[in-house]
């Protein structure tokens, strides 16, 4: 398969506030994460990532890293007739699209080139003067609109940043060229009794 065309992709939103943490493994990415706060390990999810067949070969124990599975079309829709995307690697330092499965003691901000102002979840306008760095590392932020106090990690980043301590990343997947679909998102709730959403970064 031919690999994307980046003419196709979405434009880099270019702001100085905007300081992504670099991830060679994927230029951007379509993220998986349960709704709340969770207590399931990566063994668990790698066990129902597998049942799924969202997941395939382990391609590195230690980082969590597998290839897609053999039902991953299934459940992931791309979007356009004719996604060019590579499912492996002919070079050691080739990106290509495969899943990584991530777990944090305590839940941070994934954010990414394509990440875009986030939303007050009082008033609903987007924060203008936003930095990342004030969204990582401070509980609260005031509102510059309605100046309530809000804690960062309810500020709403319509889909382009995620705030979560479980990830499936799947990775080089740029923003809206892939959606998981509807039956994948209730499987991982049925499995994990977790609602679950998407994000990407
Ligand atoms: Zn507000």
């Amino acid at each position: 398969m031919r690999k994307t065309d980046a003419q196709n992709r979405p434009k880099q939103t270019t702001t100085v506030a905007m300081v992504a943490e670099p991830r060679p493994w994927s230029d951007a990415s379509l993220a998986l994460m349960p709704v709340q706060t969770c207590e399931l390990d990566l063994d668990e999810l790698a066990r129902h990532c597998t049942q799924l067949g969202l997941t395939g070969d382990c391609i590195d124990r230690r980082q969590h890293r597998y290839s897609t599975g053999s039902r991953f079309l299934e459940q992931i829709n791309f979007l356009g007739c004719s996604p060019n995307i590579r499912f492996d690697s002919e070079q050691a330092d080739e990106k290509f699209t495969h899943i990584i499965l991530h777990r944090y003691p305590t839940p941070r901000l994934f954010s990414g080139r394509y990440t875009r102002a986030p939303h007050c979840p009082e008033c609903g306008k987007a924060e203008k003067n936003w930095r990342l760095d004030d969204f990582s590392h401070k509980r609260t932020i005031n509102c510059s609109h309605c100046k309530h106090t809000v804690d960062t990690d309810r500020y709403n980043w319509r889909r382009t940043a995620g705030f979560t301590g479980m990830m499936i990343e799947i990775t080089e997947i740029f923003p809206k060229e892939a959606l998981p679909q509807p039956t994948l998102l209730e499987n991982l709730q049925q499995r994990t009794a977790m609602e679950w959403d998407y994000f990407y970064f």
